[in-house]
């Protein structure tokens, strides 16, 4: 399952992670309870969907956005959530039963992709979700790279602007309140000039701004524009301290595609060092917006099969 500030989606797979049933819902109370809650109701419908019993299942694998303790599995801090030391896994195993893993976001992102995405074969890369926050996983030499207290990766929290406003998380200027799907939203609201088909537009989501821009709205492509362009120089700071053979872009704005890409790849060429930014590829999730969920599937699947 793959919880997120706005949506969760659960999702069942077999154990090569493809996804045979899935659910999606929206995350009205953040309270770690509301969602531990909402978590149970739907599971059993799944399964019941799925034609499964609980007894059947080999583990739970649970992805969070924010600063997660995998081996204790505890969520130290989910700014978009609102949670700091939540005990999910004491909350969800009684309720299955079976071993639950507890993995954020990036770097659950990271291992599906890894084992069954783009990073396949690939020793040395980077994931990088934008959604509602930004986050990465830093795949080193195949090993997720986690630091010394699990809390490597917070891209989303590195500043873009020393000026910038105060976030959530204590630092000024954060990465992601520029290039989230948030961020665009915002600057849609704030910018958008009469012409676009945008104006007056009420309940805008990042998806809307990406339909516009399908339809040759000029401002709406030069929104995609300057995030990809904020995006990309923040890209090349991570280029220059990990020298990745890839960055792979998940998440629920990455599906823009090359309209988010393109600006990240002239970024990179144009500011990353000639060494270092020498054969890195900029490319899309190979699961697409299920990086996260494969991720979090791919983790029970890799200790269940680790015992052997
Ligand atoms: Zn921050």
């Amino acid at each position: 399952m793959e919880i997120g500030a706005n949506n969760m989606a659960l999702a069942v797979t077999n154990l090569g992670a493809e996804i045979k049933a899935r659910t999606e819902l929206r995350v009205n109370q953040h309270t770690p309870e509301a969602v531990v809650s909402d978590i149970i109701a739907n599971s059993k419908e799944l399964l019941r969907e799925a034609g499964l019993t609980p007894e059947m299942l080999l583990g739970v694998g649970v992805n969070v956005p924010g600063l997660v303790d995998s081996e204790g599995g505890i969520v130290e801090k989910a700014v978009n959530l609102g949670w700091e030391s939540v005990p999910l896994r004491e909350l969800l195993q009684p309720h299955f039963g079976v071993p639950v893993a507890v993995i954020d976001k990036g770097d659950g992102g990271a291992l599906g992709e890894k084992l069954f995405g783009v990073g396949q074969g690939c020793s040395d890369f980077i994931f990088i979700t934008i959604g509602t926050g930004i986050g990465a996983g830093v795949m080193y030499r195949d090993v997720l790279f986690t630091g010394a207290r699990n809390a490597a990766g917070e891209f989303g929290h590195i500043s873009v602007d020393p000026s910038g406003r105060r976030c959530l998380c204590g630092n000024v200027g954060c990465l992601e309140h520029y290039c989230s799907a948030q961020a665009i939203v915002r600057m849609v609201q704030e910018n958008c000039p009469p012409g676009s088909i945008l104006a007056g537009r009420e309940d805008l989501t990042a998806y809307d701004v990406y339909l516009a821009a399908l339809e040759n709205d000029a401002f709406a492509a030069q929104v995609f524009d300057q995030v990809g362009t904020v995006l990309g120089k923040a890209c090349v700071t991570l280029i220059h301290l990990f020298n990745p053979r890839k960055l792979v872009f998940g998440g629920g704005v990455s599906q823009a595609g090359d309209l988010l890409l393109a600006p990240i790849r002239k970024a990179v060429k144009e500011f990353a060092m000639a060494s270092s930014r020498y054969d890195v590829e900029v490319v899309q999730a190979g699961l697409g917006p299920d990086s996260g969920l494969v991720g979090a599937a791919a983790l029970v699947i890799d200790d269940f099969l680790s015992t052997f």
